[in-house]
């Protein structure tokens, strides 16, 4: 067999390949179908940018990340890049034709294209009659997943392969188990030869760290991010909004931080990318939709602040870490509240059967034209091009090409019936869902070494202990940011509130008030500087928020609009609520039986149930505190805004009806 290395010194100015590299050139020059499975940082696309150089005819490259593709294409060193390009949705319909006639003529051999231009049929007949003879997939795991990454074009892949002249398939993945491995030859319909080298990524530390509450969370976040002292870090976060608010508080603590999701403008998203492959952000808080494929080297610390859904999500999210080979730390912090909430989503996002069963008959009315409006038609806010994505999924329907915005449906004969056939691809997807999460959390449960678990996962054993995680090599605790101790609650809260406001010299919105009254943080600088800063950390955020609410509906507070935000105002008022909570009593229980029969009479008169008027919870703590006005209704646990606004006034006139007797001291001491 010939030597490659020096076609590698040429092109690519290295002098030898790395684990695995060879194999998979070798496979691809020899045109085997192949699944490369190597981690990230293992050098993935060298092989098939140097297979693509060396082959007779040019090779497509599909690759999830349309807006990676042109700083892939340039980042190519120049004798590769010379005879590469990539055609996507940036590029007008002129420019995406005189490339691939480049390819045509044989002047171009690579070319990048995303998986969703394959539903174009004028796109791969292109393909056809230039003749592509290897067709490498990027992210090769996009084909079989389901659920928040479902990528629904991916399954059109294997369509396309067949309208080829049968080229050869090269897959790449950082992570897939022998199952996965097995699953994604099945969802492109060929056997595939599977190169794999150690998911063993020694220069990483695995760290899982307790942590209760988002404020723990925040705090060890905090120590994590000033104990670095070199390159950037990547935080993720499950929701978009805990992404905004986690940046907003490290940029509170003097950190360069941006916030990256789904939700952002493609323009923003580019933004933050390329401010942070630039070095001029040092830490970028994200949803999962961060990070693929982005080629930052220096990136320190991956923290996990929740879960992630499976543990070959955590491999890929924690494995963004040190693609340079250095030591570089990687921490997922786990708390119980967080494994339900984890739980909680992993099938939140799953349509229900009913709303397959919709789309599926509105596919069959409309004849299987169908527009993007499909998901209105149907009530859904899902992505339509998903939910036909999951019937296809089925087997009950086959998406073809598309003709301009309208996808084209095919419904196909269902054995035993669409519905059953749906509501069983169900069943099966919400037990592997399960199954994935309950693997991550006990991962994060088991005292047993971390990167040893990772191995098992991925078929693999080690033979001797990593010494690079929590449980083989603990660190030594750093002096983390001493925890706020909470002091007693002070006598009267309404009091310390409103002195606070008053005594501020910045003002603060609602939100930051009650940070720094609990000493979070989360609290803006000038806040944690007060001396209101933690005077309530013996009081929840709820009920904070409660009372800060009751003082604005006393008017001892007002919001006013300040250079845009929306900040509080103290006022001087004659009363100011009070906050004590009551004590139950047995002497509660005739009201209790009254508020019942209220909120019977109008749960009836509303249509509505019974604990939609309001919570048992509710009614005892009525009673019990037998709030006199408005602003002590306010501090009552379930009373938001609009109830109030609704019942309050009956429910004054109830309990005052109630309370002639009463003395105060009972009511709220
Ligand atoms: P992956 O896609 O597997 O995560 P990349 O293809 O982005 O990894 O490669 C990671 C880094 O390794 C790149 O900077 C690349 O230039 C470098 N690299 C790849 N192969 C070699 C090699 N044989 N010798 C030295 N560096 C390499
Ligand atoms: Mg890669």
């Amino acid at each position: 067999m010939t030597d490659l290395r020096p076609a590698l010194r040429e092109l690519f100015g290295f002098d030898d390949f790395r684990p695995g590299q060879e194999a998979v050139v070798r496979a691809a020059l020899g045109g085997a179908d192949t699944l490369a499975v190597m981690p990230t940082g293992a050098g993935k696309s060298l092989t098939y940018q140097l297979a693509a150089m060396l082959r007779p005819s040019p090779t497509l490259v599909l690759s999830p990340l349309i807006a990676l593709m042109k700083d892939q294409v340039d980042k190519l060193p120049p004798a590769v890049g010379a005879t590469a390009t990539f055609v996507n949705s940036s590029l007008g319909a002129e420019e995406a034709a005189s490339r691939l006639s480049s390819v045509a003529a044989g002047e171009t051999r690579l070319l990048y294209a995303a998986p969703e231009r394959l539903r174009q049929e004028s796109f791969v007949q292109t393909l056809r009659s230039i003749g592509v003879g290897l067709v490498v997939i990027d992210e090769v795991h996009c084909v079989s997943m389901w659920g928040h990454d479902f990528r629904p074009d991916y399954l059109f892949i294997r369509r396309a392969l067949e309208e080829l002249e049968r080229p050869a398939v090269l897959g790449m993945t950082a992570t897939a188990t022998p199952a996965n491995a097995d699953a994604i030859a099945e969802a492109l319909g060929r056997r595939l030869e599977v190169v794999r080298t150690s998911v063993r990524r020694p220069n990483l530390r695995y760290d899982v760290e307790r942590a209760e509450n988002a404020e723990e969370r925040l705090r060890a976040l905090l120590t994590r991010l000033r104990g670095l002292d070199e390159g950037v870090a990547i935080v993720y976060a499950r929701s978009r909004r805990s992404c905004e608010e986690i940046a907003r508080t490290l940029r509170g603590h003097g950190i360069v931080a941006e916030h990256y999701h789904a939700g952002l403008e493609t323009d923003e998203r580019t933004r933050v990318q390329e401010a942070f492959v630039a070095g001029t952000i040092s830490v970028v808080v994200a949803t999962t939709a961060f990070g693929m494929g982005i080629d930052k080297a220096n990136v320190r610390l991956v923290a996990l602040v929740n879960f992630p859904d499976s543990l070959e999500s955590y491999v890929q999210m924690v494995g963004r870490a040190g693609r340079d080979g250095l030591p570089s730390d990687t921490v997922l912090f786990a708390g119980s509240s967080d494994a339900s909430a984890l739980r909680r989503f992993a099938l939140g996002d799953v349509p229900t059967s009913e709303l397959l069963r919709r789309v599926y008959r509105a596919l069959r009315e409309v004849g299987g034209m169908i527009a993007p409006e499909l998901a209105e038609t149907v009530g859904s806010a899902h992505d339509p091009r998903v939910l036909v994505g999951m019937l296809e999924q089925a087997g009950v329907v086959r998406r073809g090409y598309d003709a301009g915005r309208t996808m084209r449906v095919e419904l196909l004969p269902a054995g035993a019936g669409a519905g059953a056939t749906v509501d069983d691809l169900l069943r099966r997807y919400e037990t592997a869902a399960s199954a994935r999460v309950e693997r991550m959390l006990s991962f994060a449960e088991q005292e047993r070494c971390r990167h040893l678990q990772v191995a098992e996962h991925f078929g693999e054993t080690l033979d001797r202990p990593c010494g690079a995680c929590d449980v083989c090599a603990p660190r030594r605790r750093d002096s983390a940011q001493p925890a706020a101790v909470a002091q007693p609650l002070p006598d009267d809260p309404a009091r310390t509130i409103v002195d606070a406001v008053a005594g501020l010299t910045w003002p603060l919105g609602r939100r930051s008030l009650v940070a720094m009254l609990r000493g979070s943080v989360k609290a803006p600088p000038t806040a944690r500087r007060s001396p209101a800063f933690g005077a309530l950390g013996a009081a929840s955020d709820a009920e904070v928020t409660r009372w800060v609410r009751a003082l604005e509906t006393a008017g001892a507070l007002v919001e006013v609009e300040s250079d845009g935000f929306r900040v509080l105002h103290a006022r001087p008022v004659v009363e100011l609520p009070s906050f004590r909570p009551a004590r139950r009593s047995a002497d509660d229980a005739p009201l209790v039986t009254e508020l019942r029969a209220w909120r019977s009479r109008r749960a009836r008169e509303d249509g509505v149930p019974a604990y939609v008027v309001l919570h048992d919870a509710t009614l005892h703590e009525l009673a019990a505190r037998r709030p006199a006005s408005s602003a002590e209704l306010a501090t009552v646990k379930g009373l938001g805004p609009a109830k109030l606004d609704r019942y309050g006034g009956e429910l004054l006139s109830i309990l005052a009806r109630d309370g002639g007797d009463r003395s105060p001291a009972v009511a709220f001491a």
